[in-house]
């Protein structure tokens, strides 16, 4: 099963560059651009220190003031080139480092997209979502002024060095000595930085991941008044997020604390050199005050960079979740879906399947049944018995372990599962409503729908009935997961997106809930329309239902326990009939045997459905020949 979970240890940096290259390497002309910016805005820097020389040995003691507005002309100068280029840097990294974000968060987000099923199944979604926002988020420092301050202030390292041992070797060996040593210290710290970085944006993720359904699931947490609980899981989550950054923050303190501490033992080193120094006539004041400076320039990048290196430190750790992520092999992607169907007639066969989650724990055990074009197939058994599952392999979310699934004589595995899926249509229990209008909810199967192919979807659903009550008809915005409107209507818009979609082969998930027997029959209006003619599979939970399939598979523990007709099953009086008598107690007495006579209820909601279907045929027809 995939798992995004970090591994017990970063990798080096070393490893990661090829990536870093893989997302810079577009950009190339933007940091090269930011780099020359960075060098001009570095050299200019230099003036002001390296002034103060003849500023104090040829101004101040030696009198020459016409050197003086010269000198004061270069300062000025410079630091006007130093602020063009700063703002030049911002414009150029920044920028482009935003882009960046941008592009790679749309990348991220459609690659999951493309993930297996079984991805979802073991991450959620909260988690997702961070890595889809935040973690991409770290990238920008790489990018941004973060790697081209870092190589600024190298630079700036590097020339101050240079003039440095030009004014004294000595001196420099000995402030040189110390920062060498210092530096080694760095180097340990951010190796024990990084990892730390890297569990911050996990304990992120769980913690948004789990507020997310925390506040999706409301309603739960309220009628099980958990909100205690609630609170009591994110206060940990929170604590825990904030021992990390105590920890992230002890270690950068110890490290700004001790490079003031090097700083002031290499200043008063120095202090004491150039004193001596001077005295034995060898340094003047104005060489010893730019040595100052200078050492200041060598000194403070070493500093900055600490900060610069965690920032990249989190762009590293953000980078590999990222490459993890993306790492994934979409479904879609395996190199043995090489075939590309055409219009199917809807014949699904499962030939001796077995399926599992989890290695040796078989959720499906040699199922073997075939589904002929444009009947309709329902799934009974015990909860756990594996009905999702065996859906869940008609869908092709997942792969059987063992035996094959065939749709129209193809192995669906190596169907390329774009042109698999557009024939498909699923309604499900929790019909899954957009926050948009009820017209994009029903349109969401086939965005390019006319207006009257969506409308004409939406009658034969029995949409129109409540849309058109609402003051703004289809535009009216439905809440987020359609809370406006009731579990009824809810699935009447996702029958009449399944319409629209006009799939060969339509995966049906009853719902448990028990609706009023007005919204029931509606929906049960729909249902047959939308069924007719197309292959089902439907997890049945009502009895018209199971009643209406052409075959009924009983599935017990993963196995087909038996299958056969309402009538024949029933007058077996085997597993079926013992799960429907116990499933339905009181209606339970409605499963007659043939030849008895049927059930007033039943047959009556059979004949209206009958009535409907022979009365009202065309628009679904109509609706079909469209895609055709
Ligand atoms: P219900 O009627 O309650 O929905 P079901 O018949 O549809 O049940 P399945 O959902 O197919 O049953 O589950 C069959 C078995 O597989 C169960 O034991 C369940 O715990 C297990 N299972 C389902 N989904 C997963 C998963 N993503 N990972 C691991 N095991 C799973």
């Amino acid at each position: 099963m995939p798992e995004i979970a970090p591994k017990a240890k970063s990798k080096p940096w070393r490893e990661l560059l090829p990536d870093v290259w893989e997302f810079l390497k577009p950009r190339r002309a933007h940091l090269a651009a930011g780099f020359f910016l960075m060098a001009i805005n570095r050299l200019a820097g230099l003036v002001l220190p390296y002034s103060s020389k003849p500023l104090i040995d040829k101004v101040f003691n030696g009198g020459q003031l016409q050197l003086l507005v010269p000198i004061v002309i270069a300062v000025l100068a410079a630091t006007a080139v130093q602020g063009v280029t700063s703002f030049g840097l911002t414009q150029i990294l920044s920028k482009e480092a935003q882009r960046l974000i941008a592009e790679l968060r749309a990348r991220v987000q459609a690659h999951i997209g493309r993930l297996p099923v079984s991805y979802y199944d073991s991450n959620k979604a909260g988690t997702l979502v961070a890595r889809i926002m935040s973690d991409v988020e770290g990238l920008r420092n790489l990018l941004g002024t973060g790697m081209v301050q870092f190589a600024g202030g190298l630079m700036t390292a590097l020339f101050a060095l240079i003039i440095l041992l030009k004014i004294s070797v000595f001196m420099t060996v000995i402030a040189a000595l110390i920062l060498v040593t210092f530096s080694f210290a760095l180097k340990k710290a951010f190796g024990i930085i990084r990892p730390i970085f890297r569990e911050r944006r996990k304990i992120n993720a769980e913690v948004t991941g789990r507020l997310t359904e925390s506040i999706s699931g409301v309603r739960v947490v309220k009628g099980y008044h958990a909100e205690a609980r609630e609170e009591q899981v994110f206060f940990d989550g929170v604590q825990r997020l904030l021992n990390n950054v105590l920890k992230t923050l002890n270690a950068t303190s110890v490290m700004g604390l001790s490079s003031t501490v090097v700083l002031g033992v290499v200043s008063a080193a120095i202090m004491y050199i150039g004193a001596r120094l001077h005295v034995n006539g060898k340094m003047t004041p104005g060489s010893f005050v730019q040595y100052i400076f200078f050492l200041g320039l060598l000194v403070a990048p070493i500093v900055q960079v600490v900060g610069i290196g965690t920032q990249l430190s989190e762009a590293m750790a953000g980078l590999e979740r990222t490459r993890e992520v993306l790492a994934e092999r979409p479904e879609d992607d395996d190199p043995v879906r090489t075939l590309t169907l055409g219009p199917l007639r809807g014949e699904v066969r499962f030939e001796r399947v077995w399926f599992a989650y989890e290695a040796d724990k078989p959720v499906l055990e040699e199922v073997s049944f075939e589904a002929m074009p444009g009947t309709a197939t329902a799934l009974v058994g015990p909860s756990g018995a594996g009905k999702s599952t065996l859906i869940g392999l008609v869908c092709a979310f997942y792969t059987p372990s063992e035996g094959i699934v065939t749709v129209d004589g193809f192995d669906l595995r190596k169907v390329r599962l774009d042109s698999y899926r557009t024939q498909l249509g699923v309604v499900l229990q929790d019909s899954f409503l957009f926050d948009g209008t009820i017209r994009e909810n029903v349109a969401f199967s086939r965005p390019a729908a006319s207006e009257e192919e969506i409308l004409t979807a939406c009658r034969i659903a029995r949409v129109d009935e409540f849309a058109e009550r609402f003051e703004r008809g289809y535009d009216t915005v439905v809440g987020e997961r359609g809370v406006k409107l009731s579990g009824g209507q809810k699935q009447r818009v996702s029958i009449a997106r399944a319409i629209l979609a006009d799939p060969r082969i339509l995966i049906l998930d009853e719902a448990t809930s028990s609706l009023d027997s007005e919204s029931e029959a509606q929906i049960q209006e729909g249902l047959t329309y939308l069924m007719r003619g197309r292959t089902t599979f439907v997890i049945a939970h009502r009895l018209s239902t199971v009643r209406r399939a052409d075959q009924i598979l009983v599935l017990e523990a993963g196995r087909i326990v038996e299958r056969g007709t309402h009538e024949s099953l029933y007058v077996g009086g085997g597993r079926y009939f013992d799960l429907y008598t116990k499933q339905h107690g009181v209606e339970a007495n409605l499963f007659l045997a043939p030849g008895e006579g049927e059930a007033a209820p039943v047959e009556d909601e059979r004949v209206s459905v009958q009535e409907r279907d022979s009365a009202e045929p065309e628009p679904l027809r109509w609706i079909q020949n469209q895609d055709q």
